[in-house]
């Protein structure tokens, strides 16, 4: 939605806030309201008929999550952005608006514990189905797409591994087959990775993470590029064929680059009700303020974290992208060149029992199922967010028995250290 050109420190405080028409008001207003007043019987149509932009319903959208929706775009360089009630809400309202009973997508399988569920169990409950390949393996995305194919999903930098996506390459197979590269960004924000600028047509986030960044706030979001051609093929038919479930409008037609906005919120977040309440929003928004700040900072913090824990005589090994040892370490430059984000996993040699004495040992971090935030945070995977996974599918998630995930977070490097230090002694004691 904005086109101005500025500078990414300059958006994330600006965008999408401009003072408040009604009072002055500087700083964006929770608008904690349901429902709108319509100036008349004329306006109420115009604006049910999606011939004028208004507020409804407070399910359809709010001028405080709109204003959460324009900054999103804004910083991700999308088109237009639905905000959602969680990361995983935004997940079910993207493929919603582009699948249907016995559609498919091809996904990465490194991913949050959460999605591998959704998307190998609970989204078939809606007819649709997952193929789960090793994204590196282009051949096997290849191969893993057919007919009803209506994406590739893919984590920018993988939860829990870090693992980091070729981007450009999973795009150009998406373009090729008529289908979008959706990209899930959580882990590296927009500041750290812009995904549509390698070839991603829709960008989700979970905004618990590092967008809101403080662990106050569930929300999810989806940034549209605005760049596809949904009525280049059949594939589509909610976007580019009359649409039953809003008196037969043509989406892509009417409404262009935002059509996917459009029928995400007038249908989707209409019929499935998965809505962000304003004051999450207004969190999400004050985060986001400093984003490039603690961003720079999580990156700074982790890459020493992940360089000491390299040389404890009690690592077997550390993921961190940002480490020349890693496999995916060229990609960083590639992909997110101002750093690899604060989230990976490292393995200790004494496996799960020492694992688990690391994660009662510790102090300074917080033994939570959460990321992103400004404390440090620390997880078993395997015993807790990815366990409900075959050891087969922890390992090809980065998630085996012997692997602890952190988040870092922006305290001092030296007192984070020194909290590893002490709780791998208790560990390997
Ligand atoms: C947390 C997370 C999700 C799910 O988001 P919620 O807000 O918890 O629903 C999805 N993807 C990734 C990478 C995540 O870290």
């Amino acid at each position: 939605m904005s086109e101005t050109p500025q500078a990414f420190e300059t958006l994330q405080i600006h965008a999408g806030a401009k003072p408040d028409p009604a009072t002055g008001a500087r700083q964006v207003p929770i608008y904690q309201t349901t429902a709108y007043a319509f100036r008349d019987a004329d306006h109420a149509a115009a604006l049910f008929n999606l011939q004028e932009v208004g507020f409804i319903y407070s399910r359809l959208t709010n001028p405080t999550v709109f204003a959460l929706q324009d900054r999103m775009a804004a910083l991700e360089g999308g088109a237009g952005a639905v905000a959602c009630s969680s990361g995983h809400a935004a997940q079910i309202l993207a493929l919603f608006t582009i699948m249907g009973p016995g559609m498919n997508i091809v996904s990465s399988n490194r991913l949050y514990g959460g999605t591998v569920t959704q998307f190998t169990q609970t989204i078939r409950r809606f007819g649709w189905s997952a193929s789960l390949v090793d994204i590196d393996d282009t051949a096997a995305v290849e191969a893993a797409i057919d007919e009803n194919t209506r994406a590739i999903f893919c984590e920018s930098i993988a939860n829990p591994g870090g693992h980091i996506a070729d981007l450009p390459a999973l795009a150009e197979i998406a373009d090729r087959h008529g289908i979008p590269l959706i990209v899930d960004n959580t882990t590296a924000t927009p500041y750290l990775c812009r995904p549509i600028e390698h070839g991603a047509t829709l960008v989700i986030h979970s905004l618990t993470k590092y967008l809101t960044g403080n662990g106050t706030v569930t929300g999810g979001c989806i940034v549209d590029s605005g760049k596809f051609d949904w009525s280049a093929n059949d594939k589509f038919p909610s976007l580019s064929q009359p649409e039953p479930a809003y008196h037969g409008l043509k989406f892509h037609e009417a409404l262009g680059p935002l059509a996917f906005m459009f029928n995400a919120i007038a249908v989707g977040m209409r019929d499935l009700g998965m809505t962000l309440n304003p004051q999450a929003a207004h969190y999400t928004m004050m985060g986001i303020e400093t984003l490039s700040l603690r961003m720079d900072r999580h990156c700074e913090n982790a890459l020493k974290v992940a360089q000491w824990l390299e040389n404890h005589p009690a690592v077997d090994h550390v993921t961190y992208a940002g480490l020349p040892s890693s496999p995916v370490y060229d990609r960083v430059a590639k992909i997110c060149p101002k750093g690899a984000s604060s989230l990976f996993t490292f393995a200790l040699k004494d496996g799960y029992a020492a694992c688990v004495k690391l994660i009662d040992s510790v102090e300074l971090f917080s033994h939570v199922a959460n990321l992103g935030d400004t404390r440090s945070l620390i997880i078993h995977s395997a015993s807790t967010t990815h366990r409900q996974l075959t050891e087969a599918q922890q390992v090809a998630a980065g998630a085996a028995p012997n692997v602890v995930r952190v988040s870092i977070g922006t305290e001092n490097a030296d007192d984070i250290i020194a909290d590893l230090e002490q709780a791998l002694a208790k560990a390997t004691a």
